[in-house]
């Protein structure tokens, strides 16, 4: 489990559980979820070859996660939850550099209308 708490303006404590939210993962259309080459290099060390080939031509000339018509990344989804992702320990680059409670999560949730009032208050 991710869980970062931060204090929203109110200095109201709220928590986020990435791996029970899960909205960044439902932005993954047209290649937006890029996959740097390390990454490839490292899924295929490890035995992930299926991950490394199902790549997609992303932005920026760069391969990315591919996507489902509904714009969620193909590996969300788990037996843990329908929001956490089923290559967690081996996910890639941008999705462990999208910190939870950054400005780019934030948006991210507000969009899905998740905002603050809505997120799990994990205050005394
Ligand atoms: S980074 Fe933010 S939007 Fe993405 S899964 Fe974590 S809490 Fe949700
Ligand atoms: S690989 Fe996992 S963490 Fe990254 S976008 Fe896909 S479902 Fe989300």
């Amino acid at each position: 489990m991710v869980e970062v708490s931060v204090d929203i303006q109110s200095a109201k404590t709220v928590s986020f559980d990435c791996r029970a939210c899960g909205v960044c993962c439902h932005e993954a259309s047209d290649g937006r979820i890029l996959v740097p080459a390390e990454d490839i290099v490292r899924f295929r060390r490890e035995g992930r070859d299926d991950i490394a080939s199902s790549l997609v031509e992303g932005h920026f000339s760069e391969m990315a996660f591919p996507a489902r018509p509904d714009g969620s990344c193909v590996y969300q989804g788990a037996p843990t939850g329908k929001n956490d992702c089923s290559i967690y320990p081996i996910r890639g680059t941008t999705c462990r550099e999208l910190e939870p409670g950054s400005r780019q999560c934030l948006e991210f949730r507000r969009y899905a209308g998740l905002g603050p009032s809505r997120l799990k208050d994990a205050g005394p």
